[in-house]
């Protein structure tokens, strides 16, 4: 028997590993795809604004089909678990803010184990310990009512102008191609970001 992974199952497999982190764009995406009436984005159909680059995002990525390299996922280093989603068929987006309580819930047992496990000093019952209680708390995000996981608000939204591909230049120092925008001129001649910045420090 062939079982088809879950989404979950996809989104610990793309990340590596599974944590509270992971469950937590993964609870944002399910709740803005569901909310916006969209699927996962195979093009440009659905924006997604993210504000840290924590492990969440990855889920996001694998979620909704907004990926860096698609060019509609946008990265604002606020360090905010908040995210931003347009659908561009509704013409709506949703801000997403996960609630502050479920980031910053002290305790202390798990915080003294988690130091342990990243310190390496963690006996095998203190990991299993920790496993279970990260395990818990994965379930508890993915399953806890949508009211106390965040806060949606329907925003007024001005989609950024769909990904271009730009002709690229040759650089005149080190000889890579550069994309046009990128590249900066010295003495008449194309030069690549890496060397115009050498070139300031006086090659
Ligand atoms: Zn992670
Ligand atoms: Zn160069």
């Amino acid at each position: 028997m062939c079982m088809e992974k879950t989404p979950w199952e996809k989104a610990i497999e793309f990340h590596g590993h599974s944590c509270p982190g992971l469950a937590i764009g993964y609870r944002v995406s399910e709740i803005a795809l569901k909310r916006l009436s969209e699927m996962r984005s195979p093009d440009e159909e659905l924006v997604a604004i993210v504000e840290n680059d924590a492990c969440g995002v990855d889920a996001v990525m694998l979620i909704t089909g907004c990926t860096l390299g698609k060019g509609n996922l946008i990265y604002r280093d606020l360090g905010k678990q908040v995210y931003t989603f347009g659908s561009r068929n509704g013409n709506r987006a949703l801000r997403i803010a996960v609630n502050g309580e479920i980031l910053h819930r002290p305790d202390p047992e798990l915080a003294e184990l988690r130091q342990k496990v990243f310190g390496g000093t963690a006996s095998q019952e203190e990991k299993a310990r920790f496993q279970a209680a990260q395990a818990r708390r994965i379930e508890e995000i993915l399953h806890m009512p949508e009211e106390k996981f965040c806060k949606v608000e329907e925003i007024d939204f001005t989609f950024p102008s769909k990904a271009r591909i730009f002709p690229s230049v040759k650089c005149s120092r080190c000889g890579e191609l550069v994309m046009e925008p990128r590249a900066r001129v010295r003495d008449g001649k194309f030069v690549c970001l890496d060397c115009f910045e050498d070139y300031s420090r006086g090659w």
